[in-house]
């Protein structure tokens, strides 16, 4: 164990902090001679958390890196892929399948999970916040109310997701973008004066960031923003993170700081809002003017999705356990309105309501241990999961 509570990425790889069971066993069927079955397990999910109609797959280049050198062949969709958890006749979808002794991968059944579980849970809150922002932005906060450890993981999902931004260092590098931020009340307090902390800011921080001031630390929201207005040059925004004992009605002092500023001739100046957001608030906050929200906890503490693998064939027959499906299933999906169908028969294309024919949604991963291709960078898989958000709903 390292210095924090946190499994060094070396344990991952090599299976332990896996669940017992899986080590146990391993030990059985290594003594009985079958550890080398050839097998097919396939990872579903029967039902997705809070009623979601859909989710975003994440977290499977993970996946691809902890099964990469061993001697599997990985099938998936694509990450960001925006899947429904059963196809309209009720199949459940498998997102990914792998094929090959079952030795080669027993272990790694549950940092795969983990892997995937928690970062589709991530990335399927950010969908939905910023669906219901409408096009505004959306920056990830969340990474504050989680183990440091994740603070990367956080940030790629909801940056994946579809969150503009995102607040960590470590999270905005492995993005391949600068983070996002704007000033904490803590500097506030340590400036002794809004105006001062304003001034401060312009003054001190790189040109190229934007100016966004917070405006609720000791005055009444509008006043601050005012000031902010007055003081910071180039102020793009004001943030308003009003705590939950003033809050009253959110919306009524966002519509009242846009009011108060339009007043005062600062038309181009935003509205900010952070703390305790989700997405049915965000689109209360759109209504009301809003320009551009913070979400934390809600995206950071996203409920997790619960995926499952499962061993689907043996010995290239057909075998599950109650209440999965046994054997080899093509995920199909529609180009043109994205509904998925699974069949048997990879060769024959089934044919959408929509009347479109569908293609075969699945990606040759890894074959033999060996990657066949390459790492997306988060920006196209962000990319790739706006394009499907724009064709579907809430
Ligand atoms: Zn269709």
């Amino acid at each position: 164990m390292g210095k924090f509570f946190s499994a060094e990425h070396d344990d991952i790889h090599k299976g332990l902090t896996t669940d017992v069971y899986f080590q146990r066993t391993e030990a059985i069927l290594k003594a009985k001679g079958l550890l080398d079955t050839d097998t097919r397990s396939e990872f579903t999910v029967a039902t997705l958390p809070d009623a979601w109609p859909w989710a975003v797959l994440c977290g499977t280049e993970e996946v691809v890196r902890i099964l990469e050198g061993r001697n599997v062949d990985l099938y998936a969709l694509p990450e960001g892929t925006v899947f429904t958890s059963r196809t309209k006749k009720g199949i459940k979808l498998p997102v990914g399948t792998i094929d090959g002794a079952y030795g080669e991968y027993c272990s790694l059944e549950t940092p795969a999970l983990g892997f995937m579980c928690y970062a589709s849970g991530v990335a399927t809150m950010s969908a939905r916040c910023k669906k219901a922002a409408g096009g505004l932005p959306v920056i990830s906060f969340g990474v504050r109310r989680m183990h440091p450890a994740m603070a990367p993981v956080i940030d790629r999902s909801s940056y994946i997701g579809g969150c503009d931004g995102v607040s960590s260092l470590k999270g905005a590098e492995l993005v391949g973008r600068p983070a996002s931020g704007t000033m904490p009340h803590a500097l506030v307090i340590m400036m002794g004066d809004q105006r001062e902390a304003f001034k401060a800011y312009g003054e001190i921080i790189d040109p190229t960031v934007p100016r966004v001031a917070l405006t609720d630390t000791f005055f009444d929201e509008k006043i601050e923003a005012l000031m902010a207005a007055e003081e910071m040059p180039g102020l793009r925004s004001v943030r308003l993170d009003t705590p939950g004992s003033r809050r009253g009605n959110m919306t009524d002092i966002v519509r009242e700081v846009r009011w108060e500023l339009d007043l005062h001739g600062y038309k181009d100046v935003g509205v900010f809002v952070s703390g305790g957001l989700d997405e049915s608030k965000v689109k209360e906050l759109v209504a009301a003017g809003a320009n551009g929200f913070g979400v934390g906890t809600s995206i950071s503490n996203a409920p997790t999705i619960d995926f499952a693998m499962d061993i689907v064939e043996k010995g290239g027959k057909p075998i599950a356990k109650r209440g999965k499906f046994a054997g080899r299933k093509y995920v199909f999906r529609c180009p043109e309105c994205l509904e998925f169908e699974v069949t048997l028969d990879r060769n024959h294309p089934p044919v959408c309501s929509c009347g479109k024919e569908m293609r075969w949604a699945e990606v040759k991963v890894i074959e033999k241990g060996r990657r066949l291709v390459p790492e997306e960078p988060a920006e196209e898989i962000r990319r790739r999961v706006l394009r499907q958000l724009d064709k579907i709903d809430l």
